[in-house]
């Protein structure tokens, strides 16, 4: 993913402008509202670049990388962007299967899946 649209994100989800040199920011997952530690350079000529965000992944909504817009992009935490994608696989089961969410088994009391070792 391009630079300059993570920090396009970064600076209309924050509403603020990054200046040249280290800026140490903030952000909130998308998804959860967490709060997360960031840093961006931004070079002499305004270019961004080593942009991390801690604990954070960029992610495409469309699941097209390609489409590097800005209206493309979620900022996630670790944990909602792997959640993201797990609700995209039952999404497109529920699809396939013509079934909807109410066919869901309630599986709230289930333990983690463990992998036994034969
Ligand atoms: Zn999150
Ligand atoms: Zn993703």
């Amino acid at each position: 993913m391009d630079n300059k649209i993570k920090r396009a994100h970064l600076e209309k989800n924050m509403v603020i402008s990054f200046e040249i040199g280290k800026n140490n920011f903030i952000a909130f997952c998308d998804f959860c509202n967490k709060k997360l530690n960031g840093s961006i350079r931004v070079s002499k000529n305004n270019l961004p670049y080593s942009i991390k965000v801690k604990d954070a992944e960029f992610h495409h909504k469309d699941g097209n990388p390609e489409n590097d817009i800005v209206e493309n992009m979620k900022l996630y935490c670790r944990k909602c962007h792997k959640i993201v994608h797990l609700w995209g696989i039952i999404q497109r089961w529920l699809d396939k299967t013509g079934k909807t969410i109410e066919d869901l088994p309630d599986s709230r009391e289930l333990k983690p899946m463990t992998y036994r070792k034969y």
